[in-house]
């Protein structure tokens, strides 16, 4: 396979197109939003020059992947030729939805259809198309050119081949595949979500404080960050909402969102990209927040 469409040109999108050029991939990237694709490009040039700069590859690599990229704002045009398309739109199910069904009609019978899709369901995914079997998750990291991990998840109708395809390709871009079936939150967010959960209610019930709490986890358990500064990361927003697909599909309490989450994403305390969540970015670094704020 040497054709890729990436639908989506957001944080991973981005990411996603960046990791296939520079393997030698021809790239379509298409976003329904033109100022969301020049950003992109331009976010994938500083990322690719970081890479220059840190003698990981040369000048001329670094052109050769730019000029492997082309962009589009129409996805029946974007998505021509390519032999699989992975879509990293906006997590919403229903848009999701909406884009599978209009990718049915205009792909053939053969292309791979992917979805980065943090917590839907691949199998309701899969079940907007004709052609379950060819549709499969490829959960990338953030940041995609940096992590390792392609979390590849098997819908219930997905086939060997295409599996084995898909593994083989996250291979040869220089990742690490690992198939797994699609449960709620797959295995990734099925265990890291409900442990972020966890410290939130540790805070919520004041058995500690945010900076004690990421200080027991990164010191102790060897985290690269703690998980109440990784909340702020990922953004509060997408942690509830995972929460709740998890409580949704497990039926299960123990995965009842903490009332102070949800709280805070009322409030509009989404994290970093909202300037604040468990502590202040808005200098652009992470500053404590006086206890009093966590009720
Ligand atoms: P984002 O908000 O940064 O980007 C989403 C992009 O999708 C936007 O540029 C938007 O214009 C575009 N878009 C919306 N509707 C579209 C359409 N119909 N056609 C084409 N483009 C459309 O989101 P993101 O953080 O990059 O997340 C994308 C996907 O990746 C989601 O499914 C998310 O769950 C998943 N994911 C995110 C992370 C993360 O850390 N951000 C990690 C793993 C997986």
């Amino acid at each position: 396979m040497n054709s890729v469409a990436v639908i989506g040109a957001g944080t991973m999108g981005n990411g996603i197109a960046h990791v296939f050029a520079q393997k030698g991939y021809n790239v379509s990237l298409i976003d329904v939003s033109q100022p969301a694709l020049d950003k992109a490009l331009a976010t994938i040039a500083k990322n690719l020059d970081r890479q220059v700069i840190k003698g990981l590859m040369d000048e001329a690599a670094k052109e050769s992947a730019l000029q492997n990229i082309t962009t589009f704002t129409e996805m029946s045009e974007g998505v021509k030729g390519a032999e699989i398309v992975i879509e990293a739109a906006t997590e919403n199910v229903d848009l999701k939805m909406k884009i599978f069904k209009s990718l049915d009609e205009v792909t053939g019978d053969d292309v791979i259809l992917a979805t980065n899709t943090s917590s839907i369901s691949i199998t309701q995914i899969a079940a907007q198309t004709s052609k379950p079997g060819n549709v499969i998750g490829m959960h990338f990291m953030n940041p995609v050119p940096v992590m390792k991990l392609v979390e590849v998840i098997r819908g219930y109708a997905t086939s060997d081949e295409v599996t084995a395809k898909v593994m083989d390709m996250s291979k040869n871009l220089g990742k690490v595949p690992t198939e797994v079936n699609d449960y709620p939150g797959f295995v990734a967010n099925r265990i890291l979500m409900p442990m972020i959960n966890e410290a939130i209610i540790t805070l919520h019930e004041g058995v500690a404080g945010v900076a004690e709490i990421d200080t027991v986890m990164k010191l102790g358990m060897a985290h690269p960050m703690g998980p109440l500064q990784l909340a702020d990361f990922i953004g509060l927003d997408v942690c509830l909402s995972i929460m709740n697909v998890l409580h949704d599909g497990f039926g299960n309490g123990k995965y009842a969102p903490c009332p102070l989450l949800v709280n805070m994403v009322m409030a509009g305390k989404l994290g970093r990209k909202s300037g604040e969540g468990f502590y202040s970015w808005s200098h652009g670094t992470k500053e404590l927040i006086v206890a009093d704020n966590f009720r």
